[in-house]
């Protein structure tokens, strides 16, 4: 199956839902997203800011960039003239970096917030209280360039399905919280990114509005013996 072909797969999977596709091309060279843009994708989901910075310039202007890995403060400054959404969003200390560099260019950045619902540890993501006490504080409410859209999960890597449910409605709890405590009245707040290859499907059901979506378009990933 070509990207094209899979692309159309993951097109009619959506339909009736009100979910977007993100293609996660980390990894793969500039000619695989250039074949994507060709065949339709605009949203595309990379985890390394060198990456990203690298990919960007060499692609059509009208795509999104979807940031979705970890972020660190001295790194935001390479994106912030271009990325559209940051989607893992996990302390004030960044979205204070955001807004700064957003404001350096008079941009607007869309952000999610990580939520940690996966059973590992090491996956990173804010707690509920963490996300609550971020959005209460007078730091946030003064910000300008950022705009809070959503949430963002990674479910555990399991191929339980009952837990896999669990994590997503989880997460969809979360953002229903939110909605109704901080972003009432406000549709920009739309968006659980939720599933990816293996767990889509299951996201979708739950709710998702952003599957985040890499071999089963893409094909499986060589990362090389440079694994960082
Ligand atoms: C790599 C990645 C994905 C896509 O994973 P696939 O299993 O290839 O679909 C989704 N979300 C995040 C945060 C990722 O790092």
């Amino acid at each position: 199956m070509s990207v094209a072909d899979n692309l159309r797969y993951f097109e009619n999977q959506l339909q009736g839902t009100r979910a977007r596709l993100v293609a996660v091309t980390k990894t793969h060279p500039v000619e695989r997203l250039q074949e994507a843009y060709d065949a339709g994708a605009r949203l595309f989901g990379e985890n390394k800011v060198q990456e990203m910075v690298a990919k960007q310039p060499e692609l059509p202007a009208d795509i999104e960039w979807h940031l979705i890995g970890h972020l660190q403060t001295n790194k935001v400054k390479y994106i912030a003239p271009f990325v559209h959404t940051i989607q893992s969003v996990d302390s004030l200390k960044l979205l204070q970096e955001i807004e700064k560099q957003a404001a350096k260019h008079t941009r607007v950045i869309e952000c999610l917030l990580q939520f940690h619902v996966a059973e590992e540890e090491t996956k990173s993501g804010l707690s509920l209280a963490e996300a609550e006490e971020m959005l209460q504080s007078d730091a946030y409410q003064a910000m300008r360039h950022v705009r809070v859209t959503g949430v963002m999960g990674i479910a555990t890597n399991t191929t339980d399905e009952a837990q896999l449910r669990r994590e997503f409605a989880e997460l969809r709890g979360y953002f229903e919280l939110l909605q109704t405590r901080y972003f009432a009245q406000q549709p920009a707040f739309r968006e659980i990114s939720m599933g990816m290859s293996s767990d889509y499907q299951l996201a979708l059901a739950e709710g998702s509005t952003l599957i985040r979506v890499g071999s089963a378009i893409f094909g499986a990933r060589n990362y090389g013996t440079v694994e960082s």
